[in-house]
């Protein structure tokens, strides 16, 4: 077994469990990083509703029973928010849900694989122990929208992509002003645009901000409230001048990628995503259609690269 290339794996405190709302309960994984995602069940009268799993196998029956200590209702709903496997590889482990999700969300998953041998694994994450992974895509899709109940309780599913992702889906919880954003939103880390779109990105956050939610489950990092939508547009817009500058200087993205002070965006963790997200900024700029299919290897192995040749800091 290949020893660990981070020694910090100790250091990350266990996932936690926030009830948001009655019934509605947040399972954080902080520090929010590579593979650290936020996931969540809604508990109805009878039966249970869950928003997006984990990474690993362990990460993934954690969370299942994470729901198991608050309820012994069935598991009988379960909804994506989008592709990566940080939310999607647990979804084997709820044999009984539905799984609801995009269209495009099935065809990138069954497109990306499972890791170790597919997914964005080899190259991005070698050390990560993934266990017994199975492919469990949503087998209920939708395109634009669909409306979903728990009880009396209505949650609005509208596809908010490309922008993150190609198949982006945001949950929002009108009658609690409650929104889950999926990796529209990460609180405390760089937003990640690689397989996605920038300006389809800033889209999104304005649909988002719209939307008049009060508390916001993001994809990764603590639970928090509208004012994250600011940072995460402030970066992107950020990361749009600097690449038109870059890209008028004829410079490659990774020569921008180092040239870029980062200032207060330094702070925020899995820094290297910027030079994967300026290859995204670059294809917007020559005008190619957004979230249109990039060559992601070439965008990972410029962060590896960014990264001074190291895997990414994936704790997971
Ligand atoms: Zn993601």
């Amino acid at each position: 077994m290949t020893a660990p290339i981070h020694d910090d794996h100790d250091q990350i405190p266990p996932p936690t469990l926030e009830e948001v709302s009655p019934g509605i309960h947040a399972y954080i994984q902080l520090d929010g990083s590579w593979g650290l995602n936020n996931s969540a069940f809604i508990v109805g009268r009878d039966a249970v509703t869950v928003i997006d799993t984990c990474f690993t196998e362990v990460r993934a029956r954690n969370f299942r029973e994470a729901i198991r200590a608050v309820t012994d209702l069935p598991l009988r709903t379960l909804v994506n928010t989008h592709s990566h496997g940080d939310h999607t590889h647990g979804n084997y482990l709820f044999p009984g849900a539905t799984i609801v999700g995009h269209e495009l969300t099935r065809q990138a998953m069954l497109e990306a694989g499972l890791p170790p041998g597919g997914g964005s694994g080899p190259g991005l994450f070698p050390n990560v122990e993934w266990g017994e992974l199975e492919m469990a895509p949503p087998f209920v899709t939708f395109e634009e929208r669909v409306n979903l109940y728990v009880d009396d309780l209505k949650i609005e599913a509208t596809f908010v992509g490309p922008a993150h992702t190609s198949n982006d889906v945001i949950y929002w919880v009108p009658d609690r002003k409650l929104l889950f954003a999926g990796d529209l939103l990460f609180n405390g880390g760089t937003p990640f645009v690689i397989a996605g779109s920038v300006q389809g990105s800033l889209n999104a956050l304005e649909s988002i901000r719209a939307l008049g939610a009060e508390t916001i489950v993001p994809g990764h990092g603590e639970i928090c409230g509208p004012e994250i939508i600011d940072e995460m547009v402030s970066y992107l817009r950020f990361l749009q001048e600097s690449a038109r500058k870059g890209f008028d200087a004829g410079l490659a993205p990774l020569e921008l990628a180092r040239q870029i002070d980062l200032g207060k965006y330094s702070e925020w963790h899995d820094t290297e995503r910027l030079a994967g997200n300026i290859h995204r900024a670059y294809s917007e700029i020559q005008g190619e259609p957004l979230g249109v299919a990039l060559d992601a290897r070439s965008m990972i192995a410029d962060m590896i690269e960014f990264n001074g040749g190291r895997p990414v800091r994936c704790v997971a």
